[in-house]
């Protein structure tokens, strides 16, 4: 048996490290054994897939230095390799599964759901879909077909006894059926949701092994059984612990930058990323505390994954990466990798126009751009901050709107930088240039300096938001109470803004 794995993700936002840290596990594990590494697009949610999140994933894994036998770039036996583009694979499979017996047509209204929640939540601890549509005969639920009403189609979930899960890592896990949704399978628009296509797909492209992170332990149940209703065997279920914040909490944008892209405009080296990415719940047999991709493979063994909650650590990468710059590179190799970093006609490009038009002699490009080229440095000092018009808490709470902005704008363009940061000056009765004057401060570290919303664009979503942040915390940061208070009016300004901010998820 030739081992597959794959890395499957829904290209929802930026890339995430999260998303490396599994892609490197599955590589190793499948270049130790002689196999082979997929990769597979998941954009089954239609609503929140883009195009340009696809580009990013896979442009990121590549800078890291991984790469895949098949995948939607590269082709492969198994082609499609993005799931809105087998749709017609999933259905047929749904039609396989009613007709026998193992899922069923449910044409619950969502206000019945919501009812049905509502009672359970009052009574039980247990929620979930009561089952009721699946006792219509066929020729009932025909008959509500041919009258035009919407429906999906949900799998059959037993309501008795114990769901095993083999997990490589952590033995059998056990979970009661009652505890498991009878989950839709296909949506009312004909799409299927992730758990069908993501079976049909790990079956269809013959993965052996699937490594993934543990907040899926709980959609193993329906995973194991839908293999069992289509008579297939499952592949052998890994599930890695997630990587956590230093307080141990899950990972989050908000506590700590997540974007591939954020540590790569930091500067850091993609093989340091990679290598402390291998640190994460996994050691070399000898606990070394730097090695290559290669030597990673080479020693590479599920059994030396560690269970406890990897800390993702920003100080002790910076440390890692500054070892790899230090001791890895010849000079000639520095010079490259500074101008692969910034200093190349694609990273200048965009600045150009804002530069071109206001400088007499070249060298006046190092004082008005030296924001583009540096990280997340200190801010001015507090009172540097205050303006005529806008001081003190005033100006820490237009950078907290800001910090909003960055969570909820659903793209990090300009034009809507431009128009959220209108509308807030608006709405908060300042006028923009008094408004965006903290703004100035935190990004650029000056009052006056290249057009601030291009600017922004260009150093990205997460440096952004560092650098505010940063000036927050300088400026004596916001209290949870604080942020209770102000929020109100930000969601009544912002209320889609707000709404999608909810829908943006790690
Ligand atoms: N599309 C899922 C994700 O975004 C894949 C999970 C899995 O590996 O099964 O992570």
């Amino acid at each position: 048996m030739t081992v597959r794995t794959r890395i499957a993700p829904s290209p929802t936002g930026d890339p995430h490290v999260g998303t490396a840290y599994v892609a490197l596990f599955n590589y190793c594990f499948a270049k130790k054994n002689g196999g082979q590494f997929l990769l597979r697009i998941e954009d089954t949610d239609q609503t929140r897939s883009t195009r340009e999140s696809e580009a990013a994933i896979l442009r990121s894994l590549r800078w890291l230095g991984l790469s895949w036998d098949e995948g939607p770039d590269v082709g492969g036996p198994h082609a499609s390799y993005r799931q809105s583009e087998r749709t017609a694979i999933y259905k047929e499979h749904c039609e396989r599964l009613i007709e026998a017996g193992h899922a069923f047509r449910c044409f619950c209204t969502a206000e019945r759901l919501a009812e049905l929640r509502k009672v359970q939540l009052a009574n039980s601890p247990i929620t979930g879909y009561d089952g009721l549509c699946r006792g219509l005969s066929p020729a009932e639920a025909q008959k509500k077909i041919d009258a035009g009403q919407p429906f999906v189609v949900r799998m059959n979930v037993p309501r008795e006894g114990v769901c095993v899960i083999p997990d490589l890592l952590r033995g059998p896990i056990e979970i009661d059926w009652r505890n498991v949704d009878m989950q839709v399978l296909l949506k009312s628009d004909g799409m299927p949701t992730y758990h069908l296509a993501n079976v049909v797909d790990d079956h269809l492209m013959r993965i052996t092994h699937v490594l993934r992170g543990e907040e899926w332990i709980s959609s193993a149940p329906k995973h194991l059984l839908l293999y069992r209703y289509f008579g297939w065997e499952a592949p052998q279920l890994c599930h890695l612990p997630l990587l956590r914040n230093p307080d141990k909490s899950k990972l989050s944008k908000r506590k700590n930058p997540t974007s591939i892209l954020y540590y790569e405009r930091m500067g850091f080296l993609p093989e340091a990323l990679l290598n402390y990415l291998g640190r994460m719940a996994w050691s070399m047999p000898d606990n070394a505390e730097k090695f290559t991709l290669d030597q990673m493979i080479e020693h590479f063994d599920l059994q030396r994954i560690s269970l406890g909650g990897p800390v993702f650590d920003v100080e002790k990468l910076s440390w890692l990466n500054g070892r790899w710059i230090r001791e890895d590179l010849t000079p000639d190799q520095f010079a490259d990798r500074v101008a692969q970093w910034a200093l190349n006609r694609e990273f200048l490009m965009p600045v150009v126009p804002l530069v071109q038009g206001r400088i007499e002699r070249l060298s006046d490009l190092g004082p008005l751009t030296g924001h583009f080229f540096a990280g997340v440095p200190n801010p001015p000092p507090p009172a540097d901050f205050d303006g005529k018009k806008l001081a003190g808490d005033d100006v820490r709470k237009v950078l907290m709107w800001g910090l909003w902005h960055a969570d909820a704008l659903k793209a990090w363009k300009a034009d809507l930088l431009s128009e959220a940061l209108r509308t807030s000056a608006d709405k908060l009765g300042y006028k923009l240039r008094d408004f965006l004057r903290p703004f100035f401060m935190a990004i650029a570290g000056t009052p006056v300096a290249t057009p601030l919303f291009e600017t922004m664009e260009i150093l990205g979503r997460d440096i952004s938001r560092a650098r505010l942040r940063k000036a927050l915390e300088s400026l004596g940061g916001v209290s949870q109470k604080q942020e209770k208070e102000w929020r109100p009016e930000f969601e009544a300004a912002f209320r889609a803004s707000a709404a999608e901010a909810l829908e943006i998820t790690e």
